[in-house]
């Protein structure tokens, strides 16, 4: 059956230093108090090192939160799957709506993220999820539909099982605001039809679908408790080790 999954995504927030203080801390509530799901920290690349000796890797795995479309040469700038495989980290953020709206990410060039991330063994966790004005105009079935639809569905049914969902409504990150319980399930129920008619019903069921937007302590609960709702990737919330550990505590 599918994993319960809480993933952290720090963003572009501490220094080392306070990564590797995060990173232990959250270690060492969560060596106290035994999670129920899986947990994943996404911290910047130059964290990745440090922060995955600063963790029980049992207890919490490490996220990048990008990498190249390129497997490696002259892209000043750029950090390749590979590299990021080679620093412990075993799963990548990909196609997060910062990344989408700040630096243009498209889903062909998703495709190719997600082709290199699963040719050097990270599991993606790919991001999905519509814009206040695509929701407005009920066409976030659409969107998300064509999102996987463009970067994913060429992959096979066992290459897709290794991808992990994460659907970010982009009006409920960093907004306080949440979607419902409600339209949360609908959605993912909706994400997982689209699996099942693709890539077949087993497949579709192991496929753990994360909520992100807003999600803290006080909503973990009613969010995760829908059969749909297989956890969350939590921005703001990540940034304090008790904080996080309330959402993981809603397991
Ligand atoms: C995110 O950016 O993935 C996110 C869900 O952010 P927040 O929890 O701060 O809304």
């Amino acid at each position: 059956m599918r994993q319960n999954i809480v993933a952290g995504n720090w963003k572009m927030n501490n220094t080392l230093e306070e990564g590797i203080k995060l990173a232990k801390e959250v270690s060492a509530i969560l060596t106290a108090n035994k999670p129920n799901c899986k947990v994943v920290l996404g911290a910047p690349f130059i964290h990745l090192t440090e922060v995955v000796k600063a963790v029980d890797s049992s207890l919490v795995g490490i996220a990048a939160q990008n990498c190249a479309n390129k497997e490696s040469g002259a892209y000043t700038g750029e950090i390749s799957a590979s590299m990021v495989k080679s620093t412990g980290a075993t799963y990548v953020i990909l196609g997060h709506s910062e990344r989408r709206a700040y630096y243009g990410e498209t889903n062909a060039l998703l495709k190719e993220k997600t082709d290199l991330a699963l040719a050097n063994g990270l599991t993606p966790i790919f991001c999905i999820g519509e814009v206040l004005e695509e929701r407005e105009a009920n066409k976030h079935f659409e969107v998300v539909k064509n999102q996987i639809e463009e970067a994913l569905f060429h992959l096979s049914a066992d290459a897709f099982s290794k991808i992990v969902l994460a659907y970010e409504p982009v009006w409920a990150i960093g907004t306080g605001k949440t979607a419902s319980p409600e339209q949360a399930q609908e959605i993912h129920a909706y994400i997982r039809k689209v699996v099942a008619d693709k890539f077949g019903a087993s497949v579709a069921d192991n496929t753990s679908i994360l909520y992100g937007g807003s999600c803290k302590a006080s909503n973990a609960k009613e969010l995760f408790a829908n059969p749909d709702v297989d956890g969350g990737l939590i921005g703001g919330a990540s940034l304090n080790a008790e904080d996080f550990y309330g959402i993981i505590a809603a397991f």
